[in-house]
């Protein structure tokens, strides 16, 4: 259910319903961002349009970035900047309201902006963008590749990005934002790297048992650890998992050695 605060800018008083004039407006704004248009240049629009905010502000580019990538206007649901996951498929949860476009639209207009610009990055309560870009925060981000088949029969190849989960066993995953099709625990992931990076890489690109038993010990940070894997493996492809398999399938990480 749609929860309290103030009413989303194109939905009615019931967060359900869609709102004649501001849900096709932020259609219009999606759809004209992806084409190129500036965020400004949709500001000034809106309020040559007389548009108010919905707690009467007038439209500013800051606001209209907010309207436009919250996850809300594909459906999705989130929480402080969190896209929520159904834990039965890993992925993203749907809101009962009225969505004013399907996930590829919101897909490709959150592309245009940079990741710290991006309500998802940001969270609701985080402070607003400085155009730094986020430490990643979880050990394979940018290593994993999406193994998914189009409907055309290319593989996908979006990058797999991790985010909490509702599982005791997987409290965090890394999914597939591009296609939404492929999704895979994140402690299996991070397992299946470190086996990879310490007991399967190559001889020429094998690393020292002394750095694995820092590692083990907990001795590296996430960021050590993620230079030790990037001077193994330029990425992995991921496989897609098997609908109801509940065991770890550790085959399913494909790496392309360095
Ligand atoms: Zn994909």
């Amino acid at each position: 259910m749609p929860h309290s605060g103030p009413r989303p800018f194109g939905w009615q008083e019931d967060r359900i319903t869609l709102h004649p004039v501001e849900a096709p407006l932020v259609e219009k704004a999606i759809v004209d961002r992806v084409g190129g248009k500036t965020v400004r240049a949709i500001a000034h629009e809106w309020c040559d349009l007389g548009v108010t905010g919905t707690r009467g502000g007038r439209p500013n580019a800051a606001t209209v970035t907010q309207i436009m990538t919250a996850p809300r206007v594909c459906g999705y649901r989130a929480n402080r900047g969190e896209l929520l996951l159904a834990p039965e498929t890993g992925l993203p949860a749907l809101g009962r309201w009225e969505a004013i476009v399907p996930p590829h639209r919101w897909q490709a207009v959150c592309a245009t902006f940079s990741a710290g610009s991006l309500y998802m990055h940001r969270g609701s309560g985080a402070p607003r963008l400085n155009g730094q870009r986020a430490a990643p925060r979880y050990l394979a981000s940018g290593f994993l590749r999406c193994g998914a088949r189009r409907r055309d029969g290319t593989v996908c190849n979006g990058p797999l990005c991790g985010q909490k989960a509702r599982s005791r066993r997987s409290p965090y995953v890394y999914t597939c934002r591009d296609c939404g099709r492929c999704s895979i625990s994140g402690p299996l992931a991070d397992e299946v790297l470190e086996r990879l990076v310490f007991s399967e890489a190559p001889g020429q690109v094998r690393l020292p048992e002394s750095v694995h038993d820092r590692w083990r010990a907990g001795e590296l940070q996430l960021e050590e650890k993620r230079k030790i894997i990037t001077s193994v493996v330029t990425r992995c492809v991921v496989r897609p998992g098997v609908k109801g398999n509940p065991s770890w399938d550790y085959s399913r990480v494909e790496p392309v050695w360095r």
